[in-house]
């Protein structure tokens, strides 16, 4: 039966499916969504008066049309106007376009020309039928998806800004601090980047240093400072419970039981969060810190403060492999610790068994489990926590987007309640009381008092990632960050080195060699997005390559489509050291710690991003050996690599400080799509560069507590155009 809701709405068309996914629902969205480039369109060029590499519009007849098999299967067409001859190429081509292109026909096409040897080419022109009227403006080229064709968008958005209120939502007097950006209304800005005219410089317009950007960029720098403002402000408002390690407590029991001493970044970190965790407001902090730089420890010691101060600690990471790996030392260390005082740690894993699960939920339920250790399935519906005071989350950015809002939610429902104190009573019995000195918001007036008040769980979400501190500042207005900027000492460096395809028999001996030395080799292949199938063939036939290379050794197989059983099987043979080799197509799997690993070596390089380059490069060199990394790069079709791709491995070779990595990722990438990809799944800044834009946004972090207090309705006006659904994903 379908639901209510699709039978009373008629279904959807593919491109009002693909318009929605693209996030463009109310006209201002669509007015919005601006041109990525240009096309002119409003001139028909000779081919005499073209240049090699000009994009063109020619008109003319077609004079012969063949289809060849070599190289490849291809349509070639030749284009005459009177003045040269063109080559069209196609390599991918329908029955009805041979039609369209009949010899004798005449054509329009638009592309790049290319001259060479054997004449003028076009590769996959734009055609069209000759004739007709030309565009009197630019034809503006949109981001778009194959479902959603770019005349239907074209027209989509035209409506929009036709029906979009763009009355002005920012005062005069903050407009006038810069003066430019009155030159400029929203209005006219739309209205001129949707439809430009011909004399206008595209190359100023498709970079976005034309003075209309200023405008745009400011007024989406504005609402991204507001809804942070915001949310900052919001928060405020909201209680969490007072956490306070118990002197004689788990938290110094930890301290003196712990192998190791603290680096001087985690001691410093620790009292951050101590301090966080103290006050009355929750918690909202991420903790940043190289491969290795030792976060788990300062988790561990958190989540001890929480269960010393009576609540529970929820610790969560994006897989169970990576749950089970990554918080076993930190169970041995605690579980001992929690058994004294009659608590223990409980595990939720999405593949446990009913009867298993049925004892953690019942142990979370009454408070026995202190930490809960797994998943997401730690948040799922069923687990009621009995007072969850402090949710962790490892490698947060692995989460997507729809997870951490989901995440966020459940913590505010899971939050327990906090009996305040009754009017006249400074300080509330035990462990829940409120901080001295603390302002009341009108949520505490003296009626509030005395009664049960609704707690949220601080937050701890820990990355691997490090984002820049200028960035981090900018653009979580929300968020504290915290920052392990050392490595524990005894660290071996690890080796870095590119090696072209060809040379894959050298890896291959060089793994020989560390097996002989009783070392263990990680072999990553790239995951093929667009292909699940294309990435396990390619995986196997690594698999097999080394399987029959190194005849009589262990060689192990782990990707993403195997059972969860079957992969733990995998990594629990790996980490004994049973298994010398193991190929793995899947980033995710591979957060483990294994000391006795010293060689990496990740094929097909050049396909993965510098951050995850870093990360894989993190899992070797953890033991006192000297490790290396092999970087098996190859070139597409024999060409050269591209320009990021050789700027990626090239800082790879360079360096091997996560901070500096990331400082150069986000030059390679620029910050919206640093942030974008990484931090939320969507491109949050879609037209200003925190880099190039510093002025503007320091106008705008200026501008928005102004605007939230002086023009309430206005800012509330301003954040709605520009974010509309999107500002829950800011404070994702
Ligand atoms: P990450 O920040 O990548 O999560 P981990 O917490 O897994 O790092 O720590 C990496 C390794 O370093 C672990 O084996 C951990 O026990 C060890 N470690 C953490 N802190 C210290 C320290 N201060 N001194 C020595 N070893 C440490
Ligand atoms: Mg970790």
């Amino acid at each position: 039966m379908p639901s209510p809701a699709a039978t009373a709405d008629k279904p959807l068309s593919a491109p009002q499916k693909a318009l929605r996914k693209l996030g463009l629902v109310r006209p201002i969205d669509l007015a919005l969504h601006l041109p990525l480039r240009y096309e002119d369109e409003t001139r028909i060029v000779r081919l005499s008066d073209a240049r090699d590499g000009d994009t063109v519009q020619i008109e003319g007849e077609v004079t012969h049309q063949e289809v060849t098999f070599r190289p490849r299967r291809q349509l070639l067409v030749s284009l005459n106007d009177g003045t040269d001859t063109v080559v069209l190429r196609f390599f991918n081509f329908y029955p009805s376009q041979q039609k369209q292109m009949a010899v004798g026909t005449r054509i329009r096409a638009r592309g790049e020309l290319r001259g060479g040897f054997a004449g003028l080419t076009m590769m996959h022109p734009t055609v069209r039928a000759a004739g007709g009227a030309l565009p009197q403006a630019l034809t503006p080229v949109y981001p778009t998806v194959a479902q959603l064709p770019q005349p239907y968008l074209r027209k989509a958005v035209l409506a929009g800004l036709a029906q979009a209120d763009l009355s002005e939502t920012v005062p005069p007097e903050v407009l006038s601090e810069i003066g430019h950006l009155r030159l400029w209304d929203l209005r006219k800005s739309l209205s001129f980047l949707h439809q430009p005219t011909p004399d206008v410089s595209l190359a100023q317009l498709e970079d976005h240093s034309h003075p209309i950007w200023q405008r745009l960029k400011a007024e989406e720098l504005l609402a991204q400072q507001l809804s942070q403002l915001e949310a900052r402000r919001a928060r405020e408002h909201l209680r969490a419970p007072v956490l306070r390690a118990e002197r004689g407590g788990v938290h110094e029991q930890l301290l003196a039981v712990l192998p190791f001493q603290l680096t001087g970044a985690q001691r410093r970190v620790g009292e951050e969060i101590a301090r966080d965790l103290g006050r009355v407001q929750p918690m909202h902090r991420l903790l940043q810190g190289d491969v290795g730089s030792g976060k788990t420890v300062v988790a561990a010691l958190a989540a001890c403060i929480a269960i010393d101060a009576g609540w529970q600690c929820a610790l969560m990471a994006p897989t169970e492999i990576l749950a089970e790996q990554h918080f076993a030392k930190l169970v041995d260390w605690l579980a001992p610790l929690l058994q004294a005082r009659g608590q223990r740690v409980a595990w939720l894993t999405g593949s446990q068994k009913k009867k298993a699960r049925g004892e953690m939920l019942a142990a979370i339920a009454s408070g026995e489990a202190a930490l809960v250790v797994g998943t997401h399935a730690v948040i799922q519906e069923q687990v009621k926590f009995q007072k969850l005071g402090l949710a962790i989350i490892d490698e947060q950015h692995r989460f997507g987007v729809a997870q951490r809002l989901a995440l966020r939610q459940k913590l505010t429902d899971a939050g327990g309640a906090l009996l305040l104190p009754p009017a006249g009573e400074g300080r509330g019995e035990g462990k829940a009381s409120l901080a001295s000195g603390q302002p009341l918001t009108p949520a505490l007036s003296p009626e509030g008092r005395g009664r049960q008040m609704a707690t949220e769980p601080h937050l701890l979400m820990m990355s691997a990632t490090p984002i820049p501190r200028t960035l981090a500042m900018s653009y979580y207005a929300d968020l504290d960050v915290s920052t392990l900027d050392e490595l524990p000492p005894g660290r071996t460096p690890v080796v870095t080195k590119l090696l072209a395809e060809h040379r894959r028999g050298e890896v291959i001996e060089r793994i020989r060699g560390q097996i002989a030395e009783g070392r263990q080799v990680y072999w990553v292949c790239p995951l093929i997005e667009e292909s699940e199938a294309l990435d396990l063939r390619n995986a196997t036939e690594t698999h097999a390559e080394l399987s029959e290379a190194l005849p009589g050794q262990m060689i192990g197989l782990l990707h993403s489509r195997m059972p969860v059983a079957e992969k733990k099987a995998v990594m629990a043979l790996f980490t004994s050291g049973a298994m010398p080799v193991l190929v793995s197509t899947t980033v995710i799997e591979v957060g483990v710690d294994v000391p006795n690993a010293s060689l990496m070596v990740i094929e097909h390089a050049e396909r993965f991003g510098l951050s995850q380059l870093h990360q894989l490069r993190g899992r070797v060199g953890r033991g006192a050996a000297a490790s290396a990394c092999v970087l098996l790069y190859s070139a597409p079709d024999g060409g050269r690599l591209g320009e990021t791709a050789r700027a990626r491995l090239k800082a790879m070779a360079e360096t091997s400080d996560g901070f500096e990595i990331a400082r150069r990722d986000l030059e390679i990438r620029g910050p919206g799509e640093f942030l974008g990809a990484r931090q939320s799944g969507a491109a949050l800044l879609r037209f200003a560069d925190l880099a190039e834009d510093s002025t503007l946004l320091q106008w705008a972090r200026g501008a928005a507590p102004r605007m939230l207090d002086q023009h309430a309705e206005m800012a509330r006006r301003h954040v709605d155009r520009w974010l509309g659904t999107k500002s829950d994903y800011l404070k994702a």
